[in-house]
């Protein structure tokens, strides 16, 4: 997105915090949060306005878990790295809970990481076995959770459920404390002698710091972003209300499915099957990948009656080793990010908030989450 000489209001208004958060999604509301309770004064912006990107979009899985299984992350990282990563993610579940309940948002527990052959049983085991050997709660068995849908094997871990993402994004936004600039999409970040200068469609904000949660549609901001985050469209489809099929949210290697509270089937994925086509800040539905969702469906849930209800997309952040991204921007402390959560920011999204901010007040190294591992 950018915006047109034309696009601007005549006169924006022009007014003073102590920080500017750009993007209203699940991480800049909690980064608005955060930034509250040290007592400063919060400027959050949306382009358009809270959860309106992947927050309000996403399928509402929160997992113990990160694109690449935790076998594969343990191989690029090495343990020690992994184990961190996975004592983030943990904890950003159970602060999901929390905040969930606090707020008395609709939740589901429970999700299964499903295979679909003898050899990704054998792979999903191994996952398990790893999981549990850095100190999660794992329950791996074999066979389908579903009777006669063809799964070989399945595996659900302790805490992980399912949750209304744009309820949960939009109570974190309004309660936040901050003001809200909605509406008001960021083109530019300048420095102002001693303070920067936030300038959107209609306001421009002076301030001292900037926190850029943008994830996928953020490259635009500055050309770093563009290196290392690049916008990834995921494509969602539900149905007709049918009998209930489905007990436990389903997982496996291309697609994941639930199903809603009134009936629905709800899923989404196969993106890798149309990998080029998915590569778009576009959000646009396309009918091949929806054919793809429903034809799994069919498959999985033969004999069962429906016609598509709904269908949208969202925008993803993709960095190219598949994990968010905190850092600072180029020569320009006064500006970090936390971007890039290919699809887990509900798994880490909160911790990496708190991580960006940690590292704009006191330095402190986002350790495996840094940016700085793609200099
Ligand atoms: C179809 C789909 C399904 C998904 N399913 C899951 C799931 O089940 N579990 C999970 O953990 N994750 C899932 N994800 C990923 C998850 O939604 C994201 O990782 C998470 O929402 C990222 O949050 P965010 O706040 O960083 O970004 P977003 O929610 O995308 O928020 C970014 C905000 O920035 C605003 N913005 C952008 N540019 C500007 C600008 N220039 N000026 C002002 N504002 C701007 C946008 O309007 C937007 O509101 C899914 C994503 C998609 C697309």
């Amino acid at each position: 997105m950018t915006v047109s000489v034309w696009q601007e209001v005549p006169e924006p208004i022009q007014v003073e915090h102590d920080d500017a958060v750009i993007g209203a999604g699940i991480v800049g509301a909690y980064t608005a949060t955060l930034l509250r309770e040290r007592g400063r004064d919060v400027a959050l912006i949306d382009a358009r306005f809270p959860a309106a990107g992947a927050s309000g979009r996403n399928a509402g899985f929160v997992l113990t878990a990160q694109r690449e299984p935790y076998p594969v992350l343990i191989e690029q990282m090495g343990r020690e790295a992994a184990r961190e990563i996975l004592t983030m993610v943990r904890e950003n579940v159970l602060r999901m809970r929390s905040l969930a309940n606090r707020f008395a948002i609709p939740l589901e527990d429970g999700a299964a990481h499903l295979a679909e052959t003898h050899a990704e049983a054998r792979e999903l085991e191994h996952w398990a076995r790893e999981l549990e050997a850095d100190g999660a709660t794992v329950e791996f068995s074999h066979g389908d959770p579903y009777g006669s849908s063809g799964y070989t094997a399945m595996m659900q871990i302790e805490n992980d459920f399912m949750v209304q993402p744009a309820r949960l994004t939009e109570a974190i936004a309004a309660t936040s404390g901050a003001t809200l600039y909605d509406h008001n999409e960021v083109y530019a970040i300048e420095p102002a002698g001693e303070c920067l200068l936030v300038r959107g469609r209609r306001a421009h904000i002076r301030c001292h710091r900037v926190y850029i949660a943008t994830n996928g549609y953020g490259c635009d901001l500055h050309p770093y972003l563009h290196s290392i985050v690049r916008p990834v469209r995921g494509q969602i489809t539900v149905t007709t209300p049918v009998e209930r099929l489905i007990n436990v949210a389903g997982i496996t290697e291309n697609h994941y499915f639930r199903q809603l509270p009134d009936g629905q089937l709800f899923i989404g994925g196969a993106r890798a099957f149309f990998e080029a086509q998915e590569y778009t800040a576009e959000d646009a539905v396309t009918p091949n990948l929806h054919l793809n969702l429903v034809n799994y469906l069919r498959l999985r849930f033969p004999g069962v009656e429906f016609e598509v209800e709904r269908q949208w997309a969202g925008i993803h952040g993709f960095t190219p080793d598949r994990r968010v991204a905190v850092g600072f921007l180029p020569n320009e402390r006064r500006v970090v990010f936390a971007v890039g959560f290919s699809g887990y920011g509900n798994s880490i999204g909160l911790v990496a908030a708190e991580r960006m901010v940690a590292l704009a007040l006191e330095g402190r190294d986002p350790g495996p989450l840094s940016a700085t591992r793609f200099a």
